[in-house]
Parts: structure tokens; C-alpha cells; sequence
């Protein structure tokens, strides 16, 4: 590996004459320290979330574009060898790809860390398929007996809607009685929301989807950056060395927490030049 403090910019800002210079970024002592340490290990993966991670919250998410400089940041690391950034958004891949504009090197993952380039995730097995069957058909009949809700059908879950229905109690009766049959089952993974409960028979998590990047690129650490509940579990499936890096407030199984997106841009920047 070539130590940090040998490499040479030039190259760096022939390919990107544009590039902002790096935000003077104020960074704890601690995180300076294992950026340092992530500059220097030979195999990296940066995992970022996209939305209040990269890009600010708009009214509109279609127009959700990525704060400046971001991506030119991530596009830096993504250049150099050895090195994997990956977005890791809830927002379905084709939506991720429209909004932030990143092209490949940059790897995309998509729906919680399910949906990757070629496809969801590996195909279910005759188990999986069995319990997806059972729990489509479940849902279903509760939907038969709740005028207004709704199935809706992915290649790893069932979804119940009941948003919909107008009545609240029946309302609160299909959710409860999705809760207490299908989403009882064994093996299946349950996300509930205000009006809506996802049961899936894969688990789909951000968590998941760094395992397998970093299984992928055999990396001896992995960076994952996120502001939100469901980054949660990204945190909480790093190993010892990993580095989590939350933005914003809010309790966090992260080691490290940054202000705000331009903070986040600016450890971006301040990690490709020390890895450069
Ligand atoms: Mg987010």
C-alpha cells in the first residue's frame, strides 16, 4: 500500500478540475484519528445513506439533489484503489440513481439495502417462497374483510395498507390482526409504520448490505454514514474497527457523530486527500 503521505494530488485535480477545495472541516479528535486510520488501511468501504446524509431534505424527495460537493468527494474516494462507496438509501435504486446523478464507480443499493445492480437480492429459496405465499395469502384475507386496504406484493414481502379505510376500528383490527397472524411467523422480518406493516421473508437492512460489501471487497474496515432510525441498523451490525458515523442529534449506536451534511462533505473531502 502507498502511505498517505506519499501521494501526489496532481493526477487528482487534472481529473477534477472543478472540485471545490476540501471544506475546512471541524472534526473531534476522535474521528480525525480513525479517518487516519481508514486513510490508511488497504482495503476500504464507505457506505453513505442518501437523504439528510448527503443530500438535504426538500418538500418535494424527487428533488432531493446531493448537497455541493458531495458526490464529487465520494467520486474522489471511488477513484482510488482498493477503495468501494457505495449509497445506501430506502429509496427504491432507480429513484436513488435519478436524484444524486452517481454513476458507477459509485455502487447504488437500493429499498434498505435489498435492491443492488442486478436485481434484488439472490432469489428467495422454496422455504423463503412457501413463507411469502403464506403470508400474501394471509394478509389477503384480511384485506377481504376490510373494505378500503390493500396488498401490496415485492419480491421479498407483503405489505398491508390500511391508510385507506375509513372506518378506524377496522382499521386497527386489520393492523392487529396482521400483527398477531402473519407477522407472528417465524422467519419473517416485520417493519411497522402508521398505517402500513411490511412483512418480509429476507431481512432487507442497511446492516446486511454492508456485511455483504464488505464480504465482496474483503475490507478491514468499512465507514458507514447515516442520519436516521433505519441507519440504526447499519450501526449495530459494524464490527470492532468499523467506524459509524451518525449525523445530526438523536441517540446512536454510532462511535462517531458529525453536525450536519456539509460536515459530512467535508470529512468526505478530508479522507480522499488523506488517502489520495
Ligand atoms: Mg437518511
Amino acid at each position: 500500500m502507498t502511505p498517505a503521505d506519499d501521494a501526489t494530488p496532481d493526477g487528482r485535480s487534472a481529473l477534477h478540475p472543478d472540485a471545490d477545495p476540501p471544506a475546512a472541516v471541524d472534526l473531534s479528535p476522535e474521528l480525525a484519528d480513525a479517518l487516519g486510520r481508514a486513510a490508511r488501511t488497504p482495503t476500504l468501504v464507505i457506505a453513505c445513506d442518501y437523504d439528510g446524509t448527503l443530500a438535504p431534505f426538500v418538500d418535494d424527495p424527487t428533488l432531493a439533489v446531493p448537497a455541493p460537493g458531495a458526490i464529487d468527494a465520494l467520486d474522489r474516494l471511488a477513484g482510488l484503489p482498493r477503495t468501494t462507496v457505495a449509497l445506501l438509501s430506502g429509496r427504491n435504486r432507480e429513484a436513488l440513481a435519478r436524484v444524486s446523478g452517481a454513476v458507477a464507480p459509485l455502487v447504488l443499493v437500493g429499498s434498505h439495502g435489498s435492491e443492488w445492480e442486478g436485481g434484488f437480492d439472490t432469489p428467495l429459496d422454496d422455504d423463503e417462497l412457501a413463507r411469502l405465499d403464506r403470508v400474501g395469502s394471509e394478509l389477503s384475507e384480511i384485506v377481504s374483510r376490510t373494505p378500503g386496504a390493500h396488498v401490496e406484493h415485492k419480491p421479498t414481502a407483503a405489505v398491508l395498507h390500511v391508510r385507506p379505510v375509513e372506518d378506524p376500528a377496522l382499521r386497527q383490527r386489520a393492523m392487529a390482526e396482521a400483527m398477531a397472524r402473519p407477522a407472528a411467523l417465524d422467519g419473517v422480518f416485520v417493519t411497522e409504520g402508521k398505517n402500513v406493516v411490511e412483512i418480509a421473508v429476507r431481512e432487507a437492512s442497511k446492516g446486511a448490505a454492508i456485511e455483504r460489501l464488505v464480504e465482496q471487497t474483503g475490507a478491514e474496515i468499512a465507514i458507514f454514514i447515516g442520519d436516521d432510525v433505519t441507519d440504526e441498523r447499519g450501526f449495530a451490525r459494524l464490527r470492532d474497527g468499523d467506524i459509524g458515523i451518525k449525523v445530526g442529534d438523536g441517540r446512536t449506536l454510532a462511535t462517531h457523530r458529525v453536525a450536519d451534511i456539509p460536515a459530512v462533505v467535508g470529512l468526505l473531502s478530508r479522507l480522499a486527500e488523506l488517502r489520495g
